[in-house]
């Protein structure tokens, strides 16, 4: 690599995304591609900066995103990317132009690595003729759900769902992928159709296709999208295995709920989180909170802020919290996730089905309870509960009855005991992909091969 280093290009300028679901596998890919060698510089916007003290080994810029001070909200994620795509490609555009005047020939870079979110990026290496990378931190499906077409008749958009024929196999295809409605392209507010269109161009220019996930979670879905791009689909995931030890939580975590994990029995405990984003009322908070109490499993819950719209929830608990859970609970703002998954305490994970809590639980073994709330946490709980079978979804209104029997059913049951078994199943199938001669392993290898070869000026 010295060598390589001296003649060819090894800088990576990476474009995050600034919420804590890409932050995290972004700075994990980070990471990886700079112990493959890379020299590392990470681009983001100023709202939600990551903290640059946790990773020396980076240079980190922000630049700017105009967002009205403090007004970004996560209930229009829409009109967010929207603003950042808009705002950012001139910033980043100088910014790039400043770096190549000053490269010289031991530190040049080898191409633009940006969320697929930042689609913006793709245009800004097209114009500076470098090579542009679009990462997925959601599922490969993802990319299929949401890719839509321009129509040339100014009619909308066509998905690329509704162009896959009927036989088409892929890992969703005996399941609900016709279903998934709030991810097709019919009755799209323009701005989402426009969003989506956008994105998908990004990835039809992009030089590779970079996707946190591996190989035998999605391997039809993936040869799909490989016909439909000509860029090259890297599956190199999970990202937070190839990365241990890295933070880039923007909320402290609070390592006290470990010491309460020591104290719990073998897979008794279930851990409740909901993410960075999604948010529920306040009926829905207490009839969580009361299937969980009355469940009589120890539970282990993430009330982050923001978690309970326009409350401090933690505040809405009733007194006799305390009194009626005592050790049993154990309730914290936010936790160090990967850790509580890996504890042997941890027996069941309640989830929203973010695409990074998913892995996670997958890498772990942790079968999950799944309430997804939005967007491709529906494709995550499908995934979970249809596919892979190790899980099962809580639907309809949040009813602390249903929400206890559910907990139990995971926790004691003998159906809840045979997803643990096929979670464990998969954790091992993951540990073989991470393996010399896995496939994650090789993939990594391809790619940072690519990198070092496709800046030819
Ligand atoms: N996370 C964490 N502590 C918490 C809750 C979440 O560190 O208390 C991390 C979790 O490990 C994951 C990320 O935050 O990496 C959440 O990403 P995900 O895709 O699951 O959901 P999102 O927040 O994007 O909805």
């Amino acid at each position: 690599m010295e060598n390589q280093r001296e003649q060819r290009c090894s800088r990576l300028v990476f474009v995050l995304y600034p919420f804590q679901g890409h932050i995290n596998p972004m700075l994990q890919l980070a990471t990886i591609m700079y112990s493959k060698g890379f020299s590392i510089t990470i681009v983001h916007p100023q709202f939600n900066s990551p903290d640059p003290s946790k990773h020396p080994q980076f240079t980190f810029t922000p630049i700017s995103d105009d967002l009205s001070q403090g007004k970004v909200s996560t209930s229009d994620l829409f009109g967010t990317i929207s603003a950042l795509n808009r705002n950012c490609e001139e910033p980043l555009k100088e910014y790039i132009e400043k770096m190549l005047k000053a490269e010289d020939t031991h530190d040049r870079i080898a191409c633009i690595i940006y969320d697929g979110l930042m689609f913006f990026a793709q245009s800004v290496a097209d114009r500076l003729k470098l090579p542009g990378m679009s990462v997925r931190t959601s599922a490969a499906a993802s990319i299929l759900a949401y890719a839509v077409f321009r129509r040339h008749d100014e009619q909308g958009y066509i998905s690329f769902l509704d162009l896959m024929s009927k036989d088409q196999e892929t890992e969703l295809q005996p399941l609900r992928l016709k279903d998934l409605v709030m991810l097709r392209s019919q009755n799209v507010p323009e701005l989402i159709g426009e969003l989506r269109a956008n994105l998908t161009d990004s990835v039809k220019k992009s030089s590779a296709i970079i996707v946190n996930t591996m190989d035998f979670l999605e391997q039809n879905v993936v040869k799909q999208i490989q016909g439909l791009f000509p860029a090259f689909v890297f599956t190199i995931g999970p990202f937070h295995k190839l990365a241990p030890n890295i933070s880039s939580s923007l909320l402290k975590e609070d390592t006290n709920c470990i010491s309460w994990l020591d104290r719990q029995a073998p897979n008794s405990v279930i851990y409740v989180s909901f993410g960075s984003i999604a948010s529920m009322d306040e009926k829905e908070f207490l009839e969580t909170y009361w299937g969980l109490a009355n469940s009589d499993q120890p539970f282990l819950w993430v009330v982050r802020p923001g978690l309970v719209r326009g409350s401090k929830s933690v505040e809405l608990l009733p007194k006799s919290f305390e009194e009626r859970v005592g050790d049993k609970g154990c309730i914290v703002e936010w936790a160090p996730q990967l850790e509580v998954l890996a504890h042997g305490a941890v027996g069941g994970f309640w989830s929203h089905c973010g695409w990074n809590s998913t892995l996670e639980s997958i890498c772990e073994g942790v079968p999950m309870l799944c309430r997804p709330f939005f967007g491709d946490q529906c494709l995550n709980a499908i995934y979970v509960c249809d596919v892979w079978k190790v899980g099962l979804e809580l639907e309809n209104e949040l009813e602390k009855g249903n929400i206890e029997k559910a907990v139990r059913t995971l926790m004691v049951n003998t159906e809840g005991n045979e997803m643990r078994k096929r979670a464990m199943h998969l954790k091992e199938k993951v540990n073989l992909s991470l393996r010399q001669g896995g496939s994650c392993y090789n993939s990594l290898n391809e790619l940072a091969e690519q990198m070092l070869s496709l800046r030819s000026n």
